[in-house]
């Protein structure tokens, strides 16, 4: 697919017949790449999209076994299945054989459908740590994709070489590092994202009706026809994707779940991400997709369910849907959550309220001296527990950036830290300082002076 303004992101589908390993190809390539601190627990193993930076390009990586259904023995089926969804919409695909098998029936005819496609592909033989590797080599160049990039997912081998080449391709594709949201910061960038039907063109039909609202040119945002400006009290919004949504009827409703993946394009040019759900269905696997992704963005994420005229008895109705949330799906406890209705029109205003405070959160800053201090009591009522015969040890924490707030923690060893306690560092900073409706991003650098031994003067 061509490039073109609004696509900006690569998207790179792995592809092969069952059991090539392609699924423990795309843990290994996001293991660690991750910000895994923010993925709402329960859903890491059956998310076929994520976010990779592949050097300095952010690329959406998709596990098109994910997406198989139907029987397994059929490959075409599974293939052509797989093409509809994944394929189609990847810029890039890498097919996956199995090195050590050589190849199979199945192998061509999946390369067979591949090649109709036209897309670029990367051809790579998983399972290549056998010794009989050497003849294996001379069969897998039969299929006619040239040599293949030998890896091995489960014992890491040759994936920081299948990075390097992938970063390569892609540059040489023309993909440039993303350029984060719209630069001027005195407007709020904001998109909206849910499932087909939950209302989406609705509420932004329903959000153009209000009559406070000033439909408003933004200088430097032109560029792209489908973003719509408007002010709201004073303060300015840029909403992204949104003329789309709003000249969208029906029809495209089927079209719009195999553009999915595109949509997460709209993410990352935004500061806040609104998740719309339908009352009536509640929160999918699909919907907790889609937030991990926002928060491995860094993005600010409110939920907006809508439909609420649907309610019988309101408050208890609410109750439960905000109980849920919390305990059956352990739900991201610092996204706010607003109950509106697109059709009666109740509530719409408060999604711009309720943006404006998770800017300006995004925006804020906590001061060195504050946060030693914070650093000291959290490290003191909790020390960061041993692993193996060591214990990590936090020196210094900084805030370094705003939109997202990020913070720096200088550590002895920036990988030790374990997944529960960096949580706990989150749950704390969030109870003393907030940051509600955004992400906060963690960097854990190790200290040099651990790395290297002792500089010879400073320090
Ligand atoms: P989209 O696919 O997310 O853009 O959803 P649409 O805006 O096309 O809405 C899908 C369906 O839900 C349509 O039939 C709408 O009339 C209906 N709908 C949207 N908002 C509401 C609402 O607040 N209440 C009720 N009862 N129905 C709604």
């Amino acid at each position: 697919m061509p490039k073109t303004e609004d696509h900006q992101i690569p998207i790179i589908a792995i592809v092969g017949r069952p059991n090539v390993g392609k699924s423990s190809l795309f843990n290994r390539l996001i293991q660690k790449r991750v910000a895994i601190t923010s993925d709402i627990a329960g859903t890491t193993r059956d998310r076929i999209y994520y976010r990779l930076e592949v050097g300095d390009i952010t690329s959406i990586l998709v596990d098109t076994g994910g997406m198989e259904y139907g029987k397994k023995e059929n490959i075409e089926a599974d293939v052509q299945s797989q093409a509809r969804i994944g394929i189609a919409e990847a810029d890039l695909i890498l097919f996956v054989v199995d090195g050590s098998e050589g190849l199979t029936s199945n192998d061509y005819e999946a390369a067979q459908i591949l090649r109709k496609t036209h897309k670029p592909i990367l051809f790579i033989a998983n399972k290549s740590d056998h010794t009989g590797m050497e003849e294996q080599r001379h069969e897998l160049m039969k299929i006619g994709f040239g040599e293949a990039i030998e890896v091995s997912a489960i014992h890491k081998a040759g994936i920081d070489e299948l990075m390097i080449t992938l970063e390569k391709t892609l540059k040489k594709q023309g993909w440039k590092p993303q350029v984060a949201a719209p630069e001027n910061k005195n407007v709020t960038n904001i998109c909206f994202v849910g499932r087909p039907n939950v209302g989406k063109s609705s509420l932004v039909n329903a959000l153009f009706g209000e009559e406070k609202l000033i439909v408003s040119p933004i200088a430097g945002t032109t560029r792209d026809a489908v973003d719509v400006g408007i002010q709201w009290k004073g303060q300015e919004y840029n909403l992204i994707d949104t003329a789309g949504l709003r000249r969208r009827g029906k029809i495209e409703v089927g079209l719009e779940k195999l553009s999915s993946l595109r949509s997460l394009e709209a993410v990352e040019r935004t500061d806040i991400a609104c998740l719309i759900l339908d009352f009536k269905e509640g929160i999918s696997k699909q919907d907790m997709h889609i937030s991990s992704y926002i928060v491995e963005a860094g993005k600010g994420l409110m939920l907006i369910v809508n439909k609420s005229d649907l309610m019988k008895k309101r408050d208890e109705e609410e109750n439960r849907f905000l109980w849920n949330l919390k305990h059956k799906f352990d739900f991201l406890p610092w996204a706010p959550v607003i109950f509106v209705s697109a059709l009666k029109k109740t509530n719409i205003e408060k999604i711009l309220d309720i943006a404006n405070q998770i800017q300006s959160e995004r925006s804020k800053t906590i001061d060195l001296d504050e946060l030693d201090g914070f650093m000291r009591e959290v490290t003191y009522r909790h020390i960061p527990p041993k692993v193996g015969i060591n214990r990590p040890k936090i020196y210094s924490l900084e805030q370094s950036k705003v939109n997202p707030p990020t913070f720096t923690f200088v550590v002895n060893d920036g990988k030790s830290l374990h997944f529960s306690y960096r949580r706990y560092l989150e749950n704390e900073l969030r109870k003393k300082y907030g940051f509600t409706g955004t992400s906060v991003k963690f960097i854990f650098k190790t200290k040099e002076y651990e790395k290297k031994g002792p500089p010879r003067k400073q320090k």
